[in-house]
């Protein structure tokens, strides 16, 4: 692979320099600090409940955590799902650890609702710039739920 100002930008990135992730600048849709990492809310009214956990250090791999690290990054993960399914009702929860853009251990846990604009065949990856948001108020509500439900 030819050494690129991507590749360049990746290598960095993957050893903590320049990480989008560290340190935590998305504060204001943290709605709450669990054992493994902040759990930040997205604003969709398509994926009413979207929210990310980001792991509370750099790591890149589920192999550079510790066992107890791994396992409680799971129950996180489980924490998370079960609040966004008492609130939001979703027909699904989808997960997925991405990382090409940004080499920080990350965990998108998306609800799906049938009918959803790519419910058939598709995963809901949206840019900010490309959602719908929810009203203020809706947003403010959804963030105190979760805030709530997950102390
Ligand atoms: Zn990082």
């Amino acid at each position: 692979m030819p050494d690129t100002d991507q590749t360049a930008l990746f290598r960095r990135r993957k050893s903590g320099i320049d990480c989008p992730m560290c340190p935590d600048m998305h504060t204001d849709s943290t709605v709450a600090e669990l054992t493994s990492g902040k759990v930040h809310l997205q604003n969709d009214a398509d994926y009413r409940g979207y929210c990310i956990l980001i792991f509370r250090r750099h790591a890149v791999e589920l192999g550079d955590l510790s066992a107890e690290e791994r396992r409680q990054w799971i129950e996180d993960i489980a924490k998370i799902g079960t609040a966004i399914t008492s609130i939001c009702s979703p027909a699904k929860l989808n997960l997925s650890m991405l990382g090409n853009l940004c080499p920080h251990l990350h965990c998108h846990i998306m609800p799906r609702y049938v009918g959803d604009p790519e419910w058939v065949g598709a995963p809901a990856f949206r840019t900010p710039e490309q959602r719908t948001p929810l009203t203020e108020q809706e947003f403010t509500e959804l963030q105190a739920a979760l805030k709530t439900a997950l102390v």
